[in-house]
């Protein structure tokens, strides 16, 4: 038996940060994980592959469509999807090994392998090489993420019919590709099959894109893509996917009556569900909320005293950075500190082109829980260096609180929005108010210049419109 202060079961962005920070806190600590590669969902099949074919699928198609209003002309453009993919590969191994020497230099234990729950404080841990380790351990983290969830009637074999992970390996552009599902991993996938060259279809049950988002937000959004050449199917629901010879044919139902539609590939991106298989967390008196994901306390504290869960396999948005935060503040209260994550000021990004991103509340929750608020608005259009870059697509959104002016929530639409979205996540985290951000000097030109005239808008009017 080894014995830990801290034991870490899953190496993703939630475990593997939560063990860096326990570790560097003075604890004895183990992580393990199942996969060969450390960096779980995010770095193997999630938001890092998926960054790197979106970065190479829109430079070819920023040269095939953008390049001659810049006044680049060139005779012949080709992409090699063998070198796309075996570039989005190298990144993640190099990632994988840069998380393997962090665990060095902070002397955190790694085991590759299966572990489960044999009691509340001890683990067997099934190695690959078939034998097994027993861990015991004051302290357990779960951070075991999630999986993609799947329909009935619709069976995924990787290669016609995939989930997220099967699209960031598809070994030729598929001519028709059909998207079940309007949401973040839907859009960003199917930009980059669109980008090269598939007849991209997104099919969705609700009656708009990132139905959980703004709607102005979700409108725009459909109004790019559809420009850059994607399809849109709304209110429908899939009822099966048959594999033939030549594709996949999907049925769905619209307005009561029975539609089929033939792709080569069907990718079903209709959410992601807590992973919690083979940990035999009843060994542990652990349990599961009504949606399978793993009950906590505000101090992350499972059912069971000295058992915690983070990241995707608790509720909350499943993003990387909410994984790490959890991590984080785990760490700090198993050291006595006192670990907090504000959810409230948590940002999210879309990486399709332009970027999306929010942070706060969006208008429609703010309708719905009646605090009355007021917006201000700003357009790329009318930002100077937008139209030095020709990237004028999308706007600036704030909501204020009509009352005290504070910022409430926070959308944009537009270049670089990712980054640009943390000058708001840093203004709900300290209370800044719409006037604050609208009197600090932003520089010239620049693209978060449209913050400030839309916070100027909230209270006065913007300057350039
Ligand atoms: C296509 C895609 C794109 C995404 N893009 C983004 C993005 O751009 N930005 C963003 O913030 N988020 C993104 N996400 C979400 C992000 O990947 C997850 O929110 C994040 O990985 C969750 O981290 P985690 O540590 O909770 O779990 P995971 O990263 O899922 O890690 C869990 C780990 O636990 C291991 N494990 C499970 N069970 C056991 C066991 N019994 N024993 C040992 N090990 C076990 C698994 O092998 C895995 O390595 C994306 C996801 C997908 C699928």
């Amino acid at each position: 038996m080894k014995n830990f202060d801290l034991a870490i079961i899953g190496g993703g962005p939630g475990g593997y940060v939560c063990a860096i920070k326990a570790a560097q806190l003075g604890k004895k600590v183990v992580c393990i994980d199942a996969s060969e590669h450390l960096g779980g969902t995010c770095l193997n099949r999630g938001c890092i592959p998926s960054k790197a074919l979106l970065h190479s699928s829109y430079k070819y198609y920023e040269a095939l469509n953008h390049f001659s209003h810049l006044g680049i002309n060139f005779e012949r453009l080709t992409f090699s999807l063998d070198e796309m993919m075996a570039r989005k590969d190298r990144i993640k191994d190099t990632l994988g090994k840069g998380i393997s020497g962090l665990f060095k230099k902070n002397g955190v234990i790694h085991y590759n392998g299966l572990a489960s729950f044999n009691s509340a404080k001890t683990l067997n841990v099934r190695l690959k090489d078939g034998s097994n380790e027993q861990i015991e351990a004051q302290n357990i983290v779960i951070a075991t993420g999630s999986e993609p969830i799947l329909l009935p009637g619709i069976e995924v074999d990787e290669e016609k019919i995939v989930t997220s992970t099967g699209a960031l390996s598809i070994s030729t552009v598929p001519q028709r590709m059909v998207v079940l599902g309007g949401g973040v991993i839907g859009l960003e996938l199917g930009s980059v099959w669109a980008r090269l060259g598939s007849d991209v279809t997104v099919v969705e049950y609700s009656s708009r894109i990132l139905s959980t988002m703004d709607s102005d937000i979700s409108r725009e959004v459909e109004k790019i893509l559809l420009k850059q050449g994607m399809n849109f199917m709304h209110g429908a629901k899939a009822i099966s996917a048959l594999n033939t010879q030549s594709g996949v044919k999907l049925q769905v139902e619209k307005n009561g009556s029975l539609h089929e539609i033939e792709s080569d590939v069907l990718l079903v991106a209709v959410g992601r569900k807590a992973y919690t298989k083979g940990l035999a967390i009843e060994n542990a008196g652990v349990e599961l909320d009504h949606k399978g994901k793993i009950k906590i306390d505000a101090n992350f504290q499972t059912t069971t005293p000295g058992i915690y869960a983070i990241g995707d396999v608790v509720h909350g948005p499943m993003l990387a950075h909410k994984a790490e935060e959890d991590g984080i503040a785990v760490a700090e209260i198993i050291s006595g500190q006192a670990g907090h994550v504000n959810y409230g000021a948590l940002p999210s990004v879309i990486y399709i082109h332009p970027e999306v991103a929010s942070v706060g509340k969006s208008e429609d929750e703010l309708i719905e829980s009646g605090v009355e608020y007021k917006i201000g608005k700003f357009p790329f259009l009318a930002n100077s260096r937008a139209r030095t870059n020709n990237e004028t697509d999308g706007f600036v959104k704030i909501l204020a609180c009509r009352r005290t002016d504070a910022i409430l929530g926070a959308h944009i639409v537009g270049y670089t929005a990712g980054d640009m979205i943390s000058e708001l996540a840093m203004s709900i985290e300290f209370k800044v108010s719409s006037e604050d951000i609208a009197r600090i000097s932003h520089s010239h030109p620049g693209f978060s210049e449209a913050i400030k005239e839309a916070a100027l808008a909230t209270f006065a009017k913007a300057i350039h419109i």
